[in-house]
Parts: structure tokens; sequence; C-alpha cells
């Protein structure tokens, strides 16, 4: 047997219920690595000899081979095909992973981000020959202040955290220029929060003071008033909040948070559940990033890419990062790229090299404009709908943490109904994948034991929805059954079985290393 526990040579049989000869599944192909399949002495290409040229590297010259593994032209597209069906995706099926918002990506968004006057365009071409892109941005722009009721916005951000990073900067800035940067030295930041909220407030220098959710799940103005001080520079609260609920009392936690002398960051990654509804800015939010990667359909995941413009109020406009786009006398777009020709704004900076991530511009622009005010305020009520459809669907027999009551964007249960099934949350989401479902968001928020995170999306069909719905049925009855063994050891249809997910971020191997030949014969034994 090789380490896959794939037999290397036949055996006429002797394999148990769930192996093959190969590895695959079904029509699922097992692909070992290019290193393992690929050859030194073969390529997919002709190249003619490289004429002799004396090197100039000295010393430097490469005495042996790189090493590349060689695949004839057929191998290579396969190999890499392969390696591309092994990835779920929303084109694929439902992706109801909570908080992440991974819904349906229009093939019209992407047709037009692979317009040669976005796609090919360099951020260091002269602006005269990318008004259009610069147009663009500048709609865009105009587009999320208008829906947040913000006064400026930074579209620089490369995805929500580096978004909250970039609010948090002004943020401090705009404590810098009051001269109260040395004494405002706390954020508060809900116990349920984002992960990357407290995060970012300690990456810039903060240190955070978390406040507890009340037992609906929400956060109360009366714990937040209980934090303030004059100590506090900023608020770092999402809404809709983690547990997909509207935060009830966010005005006057906005209230409190001014009168106390700080600013109120909001993670809106949720904006999704609210576009078309309410305005942050009527809120009093003075800082918040859009996940257009989330609220407005852009392709994301497996770490990028994303983009998380930051919309700033009144108050911290003055504080938003170079560069920021500018019309000139004559009408024509250009960036202002250094701090000193900001004129009467105090940039924070500049956060990262260019200007931002053009496709998803592209792609959120199209999304918008396909939409319209209607459609987007529709896309906000379908999803909440769906959400609450899936909720309603699954009350009776999984538990919910807050109550039987309306949810926004995301549904969320906990694992009591679990209690005595010898099944955990992690169980009955490999479950899930056996059904060929994505597993839903589990164990985050933190504030809820054994979280089921579900988020449909608007995008989803009735039918879609009831099928998931159905299977979801399924597996509980059959945990509540005592029919672990569909559990414990799942996914049991997967290439891969339940892996070792603490070795893997333990002691994760991240070279291969060519097996020695002797160690081979062993393990063809
Ligand atoms: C997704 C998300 C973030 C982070 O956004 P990224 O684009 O992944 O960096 C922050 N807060 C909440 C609530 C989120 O859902």
């Amino acid at each position: 047997m090789n380490r896959e526990g794939r037999p290397t040579a036949p055996q006429g049989g002797a394999l148990s219920a769930h192996q093959t000869f190969t590895g695959a599944r079904a029509l699922q192909v097992e692909e070992p690595l290019i290193f393992e399949t690929g050859r030194l002495d073969v390529t997919g290409v002709d190249v003619a000899e490289p004429a002799k040229v004396t090197s100039r590297l000295g010393a430097f010259e490469r005495k042996g081979s790189m090493g590349l593994p060689g695949l004839s032209e057929p191998e290579a597209m396969r190999h890499y095909v392969r390696l591309s069906q092994k990835n779920y995706s929303i084109d694929a099926g439902l992706y109801p992973l909570g908080s992440c918002t991974m819904k349906h990506n229009p093939r019209f968004n992407e047709a037009m981000a692979r317009l040669p006057g976005f796609s090919d365009v360099h951020p260091l071409q002269p602006p005269s020959t990318v008004q259009g892109a610069l147009a663009l941005i500048d709609e865009l722009s105009h587009w999320l202040l208008e829906l947040t009721g913000m006064q400026a916005v930074a579209m620089s951000p490369k995805a929500g955290a580096h978004g909250e990073m970039c609010g948090m900067m002004a943020i401090r800035a705009a404590l810098e220029a009051r001269g109260e940067a040395q004494s405002r030295t706390v954020v508060i930041v809900p116990e349920s929060a984002h992960g990357t909220n407290p995060a970012t407030a300690a990456l810039i220098g903060f240190s955070v003071r978390a406040v507890p959710a009340r037992d609906d799940g929400t956060v109360s103005a009366e714990a937040v008033k209980a934090a303030l001080g004059p100590d506090v520079a900023a608020i770092m609260l999402t809404n809709p909040n983690t547990c997909g609920l509207f935060e009830p009392e966010v005005v006057e936690i906005a209230a409190a948070v001014h009168d106390a002398g700080a600013y109120f960051y909001c993670d809106g990654a949720n904006f999704n559940a609210i576009v078309g509804k309410v305005r942050p800015g009527d809120l009093g939010v003075d800082a918040m990033h859009i996940n257009l990667h989330k609220t407005f359909s852009t392709p994301h995941g497996g770490g990028g890419p994303g983009s998380g413009p930051v919309v700033l109020s009144q108050r911290l406009a003055p504080f938003a990062p170079v560069p920021f786009l500018q019309k000139n006398d004559d009408g024509a777009l250009a960036f202002v790229e250094h701090e000193n020709d900001a004129g009467e704004a105090q940039p924070f900076g500049r956060l990262c090299v260019f200007h931002g991530q053009m496709g998803m511009f592209v792609r959120a622009f199209a999304y918008m404009l396909s939409h319209g005010s209607d459609g987007l305020r529709e896309a906000s009520e379908d999803a909440v709908l769906n959400a609450n459809y899936v909720r309603v669907g699954l009350a009776d027999l999984m538990s919910q943490p807050f109550g039987d009551k309306p949810c926004m964007h995301e549904a969320l249960f906990d694992d009591e109904w679990l209690k005595g099934t010898g099944v955990t949350t992690l169980d009955f989401a490999k479950a899930m994948i056996d059904e060929g479902y994505h597993p839903m968001t589990i164990y985050f928020p933190l504030v809820v034991h054994g979280a089921m995170l579900i988020e449909p999306t608007e995008s989803e069909s009735r039918a879609a929805l009831d099928l998931f719905i159905a299977t979801m049925r399924d597996l509980a009855m059959a945990a509540k059954a005592g029919h672990v063994g569909r559990f414990t050891q799942a996914p049991h249809h997967a290439p891969r079985n339940r892996l070792d997910e603490t070795r893997a971020a333990r002691a994760p191997v991240l070279r291969w290393t060519k097996p020695a030949p002797a160690t081979r014969a062993q393990a063809a034994e």
C-alpha cells in the first residue's frame, strides 16, 4: 500500500467496501501531485536547443537540474482539470456558509470584468488613458455612498479585514488630530464579534474591552455605556450581527459612543441583509467596510480576491488614505497619490501599493446596475426570507440558541438538540458532505455552543431550499434515532475520509519529499 492506503499492484479484490484500486471515487478521479507523476525526461512541448551563450552568472550558475516535473500535454491538461474539479464551488451547488455570503456570481459580471478596457489596464498607466476605468470607480463610489448614507469612501482596501484596518487607522488619525491618541487606547468589541474585529484593534495598537452579548444574542446599550469612558477610542460593532440578528439598540449605542467622544466602527460584512432598507449613516456609523465580495456577489473564497471599501462619516472623511479620486478643473479624473497633494484633507497615509481590486469593482458595479435600486432591495429581502424559510423548516428538529424568532440573512442553531446522541456539530457537518452539501459555518459565533450558522442567500430557489431542508431533516432524524455510524466517521463517500484536523494544524506537512526507493518497495508489500 502507498501512503494514501491505495494498492500499488493488483491484489485481486482484497479491498474494503469503500476502497478502490485507483483511489478514485466513481468518476472523481484521484490525482497525485505533479511531482509524483511527472518525469524529468518528458515535456509537452518541443523546444529547440538553446544557442550556447557564455554564462554571466559565475558561481551562481545552477549545476544540476531544477527537478521540475514534465508531463505530456494531455497529462498536464488532465492534472489541472482534475485539480479544478476538487473545488466545491457556488457554481456546483448550495454553499450555505454563514458569515461568508456565498451567492451566485452572474456571468454578466464576469463578462464585464473581462472587457479589455478594465482587465488589461495597468495601475501605472497615465490617467488620461484609463478615464473609463476611473469613471467606473467614481460611479461605484457614488453608489456606495448613496446606499450607506456616508460622506466619503476609501476604495483601496482589498478585503473586509483590510477595510477594518483602514477604518481603524482613520479613527486613530482623527484621534491624533484631536490630540487624544495617547489617552484613548481602548476599543470596545462585543464577545460575539468576528475574530477580525479584535485582531484589527490589537494590530493597530489598541487594547480590546469585551462586552457580553445578551441572552437574546444582541448587544445592549446599557452594557456599552458601562464600558465607555475617556479611554475609549471606538466601538467595533457588527450589524446585522454575527448571530444573524439586527442590533435593535444600535442608534442608542451610537449616540452613547459619540457622547463619550469615541467613534463607531461598524463591521458591514452583513450589509447584504439591509441594502436598500436602512442606511448605516442614519444609524450613526462613522466607518464601515463593505465586503463587495459578499454584498455585491463578486466571487471569493480560498483566500481571495476580495474588496473591502470603507465608507466614512463627515468626521472621519478627511483622514481617508491616499490614493483617492478627484475631478480636475478640466473634468478629467485623476488619483491624488500623495499626502502633500491632498489640500484640506489629512490622509492617514497609504494603505496599499495601488488603487484596489479593479476586477471586483467592475463586478460589483455590474451587479448594482443590473439589479437597480429596487432589485438590490429585493435581494436583501429575499436573503432574509430564504434564511427564515430554512430556519422555520428545521426549527422543530434543531434548537435555536435565541429562541424561535425571525433572523436576518442567516439562521443560527446550536447543538442542544444533539445532546445524548453521540453526534457532534462537526460529525453532522461532515455527514452533509456525503449528501453533496458544503457544510454550513460551524462553531462560530463562539458565544453559541456547537454553533451551526446557515446562510442560504437570496440566489437559491425554493426548490433548492426544499431539497436542502429535506436533507438536513433526514440527517437530523438519523442522528436522533441513534444512527451514529452515518456521522462519526463521515464523510464516507468523499475521496478523503475524516482528517485529523488537529494534527494537520499543529504539524502541517508543507513540503513533498521524494520517497526513498526502499520505502517504496516496502510500501508495495
Ligand atoms: C467576512 C467577514 C469579515 C472579514 O472579511 P474578509 O473579506 O474575509 O477579510 C469580517 N467580519 C464579518 C462579520 C465577516 O462576515
